[in-house]
């Protein structure tokens, strides 16, 4: 029988399916939710071996590891190509693991400028008042990484595809100007999706995902992961977050490791809908422009095309009549419903002004594109038709 845990062994879609699996005596088919803190030794000099020494398939209690959230970590990191993987609690359980485990004082961090607001918090608040310096740069410039990253920095941090103006960062051309320092590249990849992204093999040493997102699907738990060389998540990252409290609990890891199996198609079948919408919407006179990678009007469409397999799950427009316009539309919407998730089942819209970048000051959400007629769209799995039709009626309202 084939290694299923093996990550070069068979292609992504059957990884999803069996890597990680972790049968059990009683032979179940679905893996098993072990929802357990803690594990029983067999003699007291069992538990002394195993605090010295723990073996892959062996746990000590549930914040360090259980074997749910291993099969877990080893079915996602199969899927990316990664050696191994940290599953946390939270997307930002994740971002803060990667970082804090890895940097200390008078490090030097690049970072794209265009973030979700909790990782500009981490990055601009959090590491800053712990002496490590960070510089901001366009991410879609290349002059601009090549200007900040210094002989002495030490990791370079972005979001491969921006929320919500859904900007490129070429993570090739990146990684390369990071190595070349001996930098560490840290990517949230939620929006490219560990289904349309080898980000791993674009040159990115560490792959941040919110599990919360495509990796659930469908709008359950919270959660995230790190992925990373055996080194890297075994040497600086497990340490950080087995003692710090990060860890994901068992029946989130479950839900999540169900959820891998049906993610690829998810995934897919989310991105046509996406491109089925931005071209439906495309010069539609209400609007003043249509975001999506996936349309040849983004101007990094090519690079975008280059890096991934679609244009992701995920389109923004904005409306020419402002706040008020854009308002009038959420409310006249009947299928698409008003939330601030995405990767959901379910198609989601929100107005990122006066929601998710409500605490941004008005000059900062005009640098990065965020006007007050912007929507951000999240994709789902209804029939793209039945959210054409619902979404150009409620333009129609405008
Ligand atoms: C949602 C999100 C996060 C944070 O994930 P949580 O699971 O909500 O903690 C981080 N980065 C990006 C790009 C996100 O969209």
């Amino acid at each position: 029988m084939k290694d299923l845990t093996r990550a070069d062994a068979l292609r992504p879609r059957t990884r999803a399916v069996h890597s990680g699996t972790r049968r059990s005596q009683y032979g179940e088919v679905s893996e098993a939710l072990y929802l357990t803190q803690g594990f029983v030794y067999d003699t007291a000099e069992d538990a002394e071996a195993r605090f010295q020494e723990c073996g892959p398939d062996e746990f000590i209690y549930a914040r360090y590891g259980n074997p749910t959230v291993a099969m877990f970590e080893d079915r996602i990191a199969a899927l990316e190509g990664a050696e191994a993987a940290f599953a946390t609690a939270s997307g930002m359980a994740a971002v803060n693991g990667a970082l804090t485990s890895l940097l200390r004082a008078g490090d030097h961090v690049v970072s794209s400028r265009a973030l979700f607001g909790s990782c500009l918090y981490i990055l601009e608040d959090v590491l800053t008042r712990y002496g490590v310096e960070v510089t901001f740069v366009d991410g879609t410039d290349p002059a601009q990484w090549e200007a900040a990253i210094r002989p002495d920095t030490r990791a370079v941090f972005f979001e491969s595809m921006s929320n919500p103006t859904l900007e490129i960062i070429d993570v090739a051309a990146v990684s390369k100007l990071a190595h070349a320092v001996g930098a560490i590249v840290i990517a949230d990849n939620v929006f490219a999706t560990p289904v349309l992204q080898r980000t791993l093999d674009l040159g990115a040493d560490v792959v941040v995902y919110s599990a919360t997102k495509h990796i659930d699907g469908q709008g359950r738990c919270l959660g995230g992961v790190i992925l990373g060389t055996e080194q890297f998540i075994r040497k600086t990252v497990e340490p950080y977050l087995k003692h710090t409290g990060g860890a994901m609990s068992p029946f989130n890891a479950w839900v999540m490791l169900k959820a891998l199996e049906t993610m690829d198609l998810r995934v897919r079948a989310q991105a046509d809908g996406a491109l089925t919408i931005a071209r439906a919407l495309e010069g539609h006179p209400a609007l003043a422009r249509v975001i999506y990678p996936g349309l040849a009007s983004h101007p990094q469409n090519n690079l975008a095309m280059a890096q991934m397999e679609a244009g992701g799950t995920v389109l923004s427009f904005e409306l020419k009549g402002g706040k008020a316009a854009a308002f009038k539309a959420l409310n006249a919407l009947s299928v698409v419903t008003i939330s601030n998730n995405l990767g959901d089942a379910k198609s989601i819209v929100t107005h990122p002004a006066t929601t998710t970048h409500q605490r941004l000051s008005e000059d900062q959400r005009d640098a990065l594109g965020i006007g007050p007629g912007l929507l951000r769209l999240s994709v789902g799995l209804e029939d793209p038709a039945d959210l054409v039709d619902d979404i150009l009626s409620a333009l129609d309202a405008v």
